[in-house]
């Protein structure tokens, strides 16, 4: 076994959206910087989650002068709320200053791949196992791993845990420093991701059958998301229950059956592990907390949190000033609230309206006048287009 020790100064673990993220901002700074990433490149590749890059984030790319290299054109400004396949189209505007960028997270990965280890020799370790953390405040902080040359460390000035709900970062904080705050909805989603485009509006579909919706991922794909119980598995969704499911819940006969490229049951939940950082670890992304995906704004957040975190690790590193880093848990919580809050009202409203069996007819009837709401009042439409963008 080779055993090899090197430095750097920050090391971060897990190379998905949030992780490479911040390592090509802290990169084009000149912060010397490994990621650690368990899977290999060409599965990290090819992970399909979000299709949005709202415009918090657009801005965040275009201040670190990436924007036009990362990310792809406009997003589509309405919404289709269709409700047992009547559609009201509700429309976010026109304002450029204020839109999101169409960008599936793998179209950002791979551009964020490219950009750091392509363009920049940044360092990214692949297919790593055995990841340790030794953040005990005596000394600086060394991370283990092993992979198919042997086991290695790495002595740093700081870790980021941007690995995901069931990484290692967060489990590797002692018992009693973190608190957990999660709410569990009791439903899942179905996503499939299909070979057939939304032909019209992105939709956000209620139904007496249960929620489905289909969003955009690509010229030729879409994405749809169906309902469905927290026990149900892939033996319980045949392609042909999907598309029969689809054509009942938006009350439409004319769609056709088309290749289903790949199904995940996503439990709908919302968690905050806080404060998020540990001595000389702080977590970034999914590591910290969770959204359904109802409001789409999961890898949002995770922008949002290494955008703020970037800018710290920089002031320690260049000016060695803690002082932003220190407050980066403080810093990005009242924000995470703020999209935890708009994501559990899109949840319950878009389910409770729909299913009685869920919620029962008070909630349904009291859902239905929440959506309507956004339709008759200016105020409501005008705070809901916020939040759908991301200015809020
Ligand atoms: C079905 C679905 C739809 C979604 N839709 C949207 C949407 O429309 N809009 C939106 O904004 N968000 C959406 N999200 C949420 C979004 O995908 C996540 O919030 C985002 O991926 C978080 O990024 P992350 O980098 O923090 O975590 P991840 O993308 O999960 O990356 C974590 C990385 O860490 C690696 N890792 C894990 N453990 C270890 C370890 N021990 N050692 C080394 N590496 C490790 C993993 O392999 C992975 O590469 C959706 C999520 C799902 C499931």
């Amino acid at each position: 076994m080779v055993s090899n020790h090197t430095e750097t100064s920050v090391v971060v673990i897990g190379g998905g959206v949030s992780g490479l993220t911040l390592a090509t901002l802290l990169r084009k700074s000149g912060v010397a910087c490994a990621v650690l990433e368990r899977r290999d490149r060409a599965y990290v590749e090819v992970r399909q989650r979000a299709g949005v890059v709202e415009a918090r984030a657009v801005r965040m790319f275009e201040r670190w002068g990436l924007a036009d290299k990362l990310l792809g054109g406009p997003v589509a400004q309405t919404i289709d709320y269709r409700v047992n396949g009547v559609g009201r189209i509700f429309n976010l505007g026109g304002d450029n200053a204020a839109q999101g960028r169409f960008c599936t997270q793998q179209m950002l990965v791979n551009n964020l791949l490219r950009e750091l280890i392509d363009g920049m020799g940044g360092d990214v370790r692949f297919s790593v196992a055995d990841v340790t953390i030794q953040n005990d405040g005596d000394g600086r902080p060394r991370v283990g791993y092993s992979d198919s040359q042997g086991s290695h460390a790495i002595v740093c000035d700081y870790i980021v845990g941007c690995d995901g709900d069931r990484g290692v970062s967060r489990a590797s904080i002692p018992d009693g420093v973190l608190t957990s705050y999660s709410h569990e909805f009791g439903y899942a989603w179905l996503a499939a991701l299909v070979e057939a485009p939304v032909t019209g509006h992105p939709i956000m579909g209620v139904s007496d059958h249960g929620f489905v919706a289909q969003l955009p991922r690509g010229p030729q794909r879409s994405r749809y998301y169906l309902q469905c119980a927290l026990s149900d598995g892939p033996e319980d969704w045949p392609d042909t229950r999907i598309w029969d499911e689809i054509r009942l819940r938006l009350d439409d006969d004319r769609i056709e059956n088309a290749v289903v490229h790949d199904k995940d049951f996503v439990p709908l939940r919302s968690v905050v592990h806080a404060p998020m950082q540990y001595r000389n670890l702080f977590l970034a992304g999914d590591a910290a907390h969770l959204v359904p995906p109802t409001g789409a704004k999961g890898m949002n957040l995770a922008l949002y949190d290494v955008d703020v975190l970037a800018e710290a690790l920089l002031s320690a590193v260049r000016d060695q000033n803690r002082t932003a880093l220190d407050r980066y848990s403080d810093t990005v919580l009242p924000h995470i609230w703020t999209y935890q809050d708009f994501s559990v009202w899109m949840t319950d409203t878009m389910h409770d309206a729909g299913d009685p069996a869920l919620h029962g007819e008070f909630r349904r009837r009291t859902a239905r006048a929440r959506l309507d709401t956004l339709f008759d009042s200016p105020a409501a439409a005008g705070l809901h287009t916020d939040y759908q963008r991301g200015v809020v």
